[in-house]
């Protein structure tokens, strides 16, 4: 309905707990998928620590008004990938901290039915850790538009706290599509000798997956490139083709 008309799918992506990557694979995926020619935008609904302006190298930008609500911020000429988030609507990035249930729920709502976004392949809405004021919000307003699916994002020792679980039980409750699992920081690529190493743990998001009877989408390891690339606002997926985290990351955005 409205500004989501031209959106052909919508993935919210959740983690169980903070610090697993899930803004890291939010970002990931919108560039894979740019870089299989989609058009793609970005929803960030962390209004406490919005990360994506920063991973996408895009702080400090402004969004503007145009005649069908706010325009997004776009990163690139051709406009491939656009981006909102609360972190270009405020002047200090920590003013949503402090405020209530009600008015985070109205900015959401704002962002689901304001945002001028066009013609998307893909919007990835990247959301705060755990279960919250904020997704419910979301899925309330984004619920009316389908397809609607939800990405659970976890690491391989986040997988036996149980953190995953209620995630999953999270989207059965609401009624949202879980359209798989993706297993981060699973494994070290070292840099000088191209062995992987298990660092944690592995097979944990695999296995959690099959028990849950919900797709496996694949594993990304951990790898200091791609810190790298998110810490200078980078595009990883440009500067690294090839590479074993391009691999896992384009494998997964061709199964979303
Ligand atoms: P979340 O959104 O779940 O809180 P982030 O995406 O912010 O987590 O990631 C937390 C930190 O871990 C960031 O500094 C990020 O650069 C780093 N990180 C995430 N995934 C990877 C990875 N696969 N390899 C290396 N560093 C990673």
């Amino acid at each position: 309905p409205g500004n989501l008309a031209g959106i052909r799918h919508i993935i919210l992506v959740l983690s169980g707990k903070g610090g697993v990557g899930k803004s890291t694979i939010s970002t990931e995926l919108a560039l894979a998928l740019r870089h299989a020619g989609k058009k793609v935008g970005i929803l960030d609904v962390d209004l406490c620590g919005p990360s994506i302006p920063r991973m996408f190298g895009a702080q400090g930008r402004a969004v503007h008004q145009c005649d069908r609500g706010w325009a997004p911020v776009f990163l690139d000429r051709e406009q491939s990938i656009s981006l909102m988030s609360v972190g270009f609507l405020l002047e200090k990035p920590d003013e949503a901290v402090v405020w209530r249930g009600p008015k985070k729920n109205a900015l959401i709502k704002q962002f689901v039915s304001d945002v001028a976004w066009g013609e998307l392949d893909y919007l990835v809405v990247d959301t705060p850790p755990g279960t919250s004021d904020e997704h419910m919000a979301a899925i309330e307003a984004l619920r009316a538009y389908q397809p609607l699916g939800a990405l659970v994002v976890t690491t391989p020792q986040a997988v036996s706290v149980g953190d995953v679980r209620r995630e999953l039980t999270f989207c059965r409750k609401t009624g949202l599509r879980v359209m798989g699992v993706v297993e981060n920081m699973s494994g070290f690529t070292c840099p000088h000798c191209t062995e992987c190493t298990s660092v944690f743990s592995r097979g944990g998001g695999e296995e959690l997956a099959r028990l849950a009877g919900v797709p496996f989408l694949g594993s990304v390891p951990l790898d200091p490139e791609l810190m790298r690339s998110l810490e200078e606002g980078h595009d990883f997926i440009r500067e690294f083709p090839g590479s074993p985290t391009f691999t896992a990351l384009t494998s997964i955005a061709r199964k979303i």
